[in-house]
This record gives C-alpha cells, sequence and structure tokens, in this order.
C-alpha cells in the first residue's frame, strides 16, 4: 500500500500519518520525488482497512501496489535511485561505475599493482573477494580478513572504493568495516537472513541475481534489503544457467532494460562471470553499456593462468584498459560517462 500526500502537505501532517501507521503495527516508509512524496506501508495491509487514511489531512490518495514487491517498484519510487559513497562517487547516476579487480584477493602487492593499472584506466572501485563461495569445498576459499585489510590498504592508497563479497551473517560486521559496499554473491541471493542482516547495516549493496533466479525472484529478494530500510541498493546481472554450454554462463542483457522498467534501482552488468571467457569481456560490457546498465563488474589479473581462480574469464591490465577504451565510446553514443 502506497500513501500519496498533497503537493502541500506539511511536514507534521507526514508526521501525524507516519504516527498512525505505526499504531497500527506497520512501518511507514517515506520516499520524498521531485514531484511528490509518498509513504510506503510495510506489514500486513490489512490493518489499514480499519483505519480511513484517505480522510487524514494532507493525504490525496492510497493506493495497492499490485506487484509483489513494493519499495522496488516503480509504483512507490518513480525516480531512478541514485546514491553517493565516499571520494564523491555517485552511483546510479549519469556516470556509469566500473569494478574491476581479481577473483580472489591473493596477495598485497598483486592486489595494489592491479587497483594502480585500473584506477588509471578509470575504475572507480576495487573488487576482489576475501571469503569466496566455491563450488568444490576443496578449491581456494580466500584469505578472510587478511584479504580484507588488504582490499582496503591498496583501495584507500589508490583512490578507490572496496567491493566485496559477504557470505554470511557472520561475517556481516566485519566485511562492513573494511568495506564500502557489501556484494551478496549469486548464491547467496535468497540467504533471506543474510539479506535481512545487510539491510539492517545501512552499507550500500551489490545484490548479484541468482544463477537460476527470474527477475522478479531478484527483485524480491531487494525488497528484503528496502523493507529493511537500506535503499542503497545496485543489482547485478551476472549471468544466468540455460542450456547453452558454450559460454559458462548466459548473460541475460534482456534483464537491463526489464529491470530499468520495473525498478528504480540502478543496475551493473558483470561479464566476467556473464560469459566464462576473457574473449567475450569487451563484447558484453559494451552491450552492458549499450542496454543502460550503471555499472560494470570485470574481474582483472596480471598472470590469469596462475589466478586461484576465475583465471579463465579475468582479463589482463592491458585489456582491461582497451575494454574501457571501446566501452566509453558506447557509453558516448547513449549519453552516459564512464
Ligand atoms: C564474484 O563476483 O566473485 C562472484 C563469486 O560472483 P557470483 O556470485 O556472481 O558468482
Ligand atoms: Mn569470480
Amino acid at each position: 500500500m502506497i500513501i500519496v500526500l498533497k503537493k502541500n502537505a506539511t511536514p507534521q501532517e507526514l508526521e501525524h500519518i507516519c504516527q498512525k501507521v505505526r499504531e497500527l503495527g506497520l512501518t511507514p516508509q517515506v520516499s520524498r520525488g521531485i514531484e511528490r512524496t509518498v509513504i510506503g506501508v510495510i506489514g500486513q495491509e490489512e490493518k489499514l482497512q480499519v483505519q480511513p487514511l484517505e480522510a487524514f489531512p494532507g493525504v490525496e490518495s492510497v493506493m495497492s501496489i499490485l506487484k509483489p514487491y513494493k519499495l522496488a517498484s516503480r509504483d512507490y519510487k518513480n525516480e531512478n535511485t541514485e546514491f553517493e559513497m565516499t571520494h564523491g562517487v555517485k552511483v546510479g547516476a549519469k556516470k556509469i561505475v566500473v569494478m574491476a579487480g581479481p577473483c580472489s584477493v591473493e596477495n598485497y602487492d598483486m592486489l595494489l599493482h592491479l587497483a594502480k593499472s585500473v584506477k588509471k584506466a578509470g575504475a572507480t572501485f576495487l573488487r576482489g573477494g576475501a571469503f569466496k563461495p566455491r563450488t568444490s569445498p576443496y578449491s581456494f576459499q580466500g584469505l578472510g580478513e587478511e584479504g580484507l585489510k588488504y582490499l582496503r590498504q591498496a583501495a584507500d592508497e589508490t583512490g578507490l572504493l572496496v567491493v566485496t563479497e559477504v557470505m554470511d551473517t557472520r561475517q556481516v560486521e566485519l566485511v562492513s568495516q573494511y568495506a564500502d559496499m557489501l556484494q551478496i554473491g549469486a548464491r547467496n541471493m535468497q540467504n533471506f537472513d543474510l539479506l535481512k542482516e545487510c539491510g539492517m547495516t545501512k552499507k550500500p549493496v551489490l545484490l548479484k541475481r541468482g544463477l537460476s533466479a527470474t527477475v522478479k525472484d531478484l527483485l524480491m529478494s531487494a525488497e528484503y534489503l528496502l523493507s529493511r530500510g537500506n535503499f542503497k541498493v545496485m543489482l547485478a546481472e551476472r549471468g544466468i544457467r540455460t542450456f547453452e554450454t558454450a559460454t559458462r554462463n548466459t548473460l541475460d542483457l534482456n534483464a537491463i532494460p526489464v529491470i530499468k522498467k520495473e525498478t528504480h534501482l540502478p543496475v551493473l552488468v558483470d561479464p566476467s562471470h556473464g560469459t566464462g571467457y576473457r574473449d567475450f569481456v569487451t563484447p558484453m560490457a559494451m552491450a552492458g553499456v549499450a542496454a543502460g546498465c550503471d555499472g560494470l563488474m570485470v574481474e582483472v589479473h596480471p598472470c590469469p593462468e596462475e589466478a586461484k581462480s576465475d583465471g579463465e574469464q579475468s582479463v589482463v591490465p592491458g585489456q582491461f584498459e582497451e575494454m574501457m577504451r571501446k566501452v566509453r565510446l558506447v557509453a558516448q553514443a547513449v549519453d552516459r560517462d564512464i
């Protein structure tokens, strides 16, 4: 349910309505748009039936949101969500954000070296996994807190922001101490306890689409974050499982305009996991930008054949630089910056 306020509604009228909503055991979420202010009501909507909120001063109308995702929908908030991070980096704005770095954090020297080169090529975030979700329990599982320290240090030294995965509710506090943005991986997209915990931190979150998740499933997972009060959420298309075996996953570029239509949240494309092969990263990064994404996430490694994970899909720094040059041309063509 959303309560749309009159254009001239006063702050007192707004607070009075929120108070009433709380008294009914529901949670009000206020969205102040350029055109209008709306209050999203979270909880069992039937409780509102006993209270004719239309009659309250300042209320223009009360509407049901028919979509299963409420706060994530454009009915609740029509303007694109944009949020600012440190170093003045804006997510969801005209400038596309680029996150680059190794799949896993392996050692400090390599990470710093990579951070310098991706920063020079135009990246804004340093990525790298310290806690790795691996298909095999015998594969490298990440450096843990040591990896987080390396990420923070390399990012601070180069003026980048840190995005890194948090796999478990018990890691949220620790990862939040080092990261600027928490990544929820594809395999954890429906880990609802993790979503709730990340929703409560107020740290920006990068929510990756699950391997077999529909766009609706992804938006329902985003709803968990928003309903806990965290609106700093970026979605990620990272490829889904299909019958096609020529690539590791099938990068679902349809999802970009669909997500843009359905939600106000920014969306990123990950052509590395989306294809699984370094030769396909640049074309699909270009395609992602052409399709309207707000961010790119790319795995880069100085020596991919020695990478502890995902070497096959990691580009070398020179290829990343070349990718940026090509992606910049596409960005210009669709009236975006990068
Ligand atoms: C990653 O970004 O390193 C990663 C593991 O991604 P995903 O969760 O999309 O597989
Ligand atoms: Mn990876």
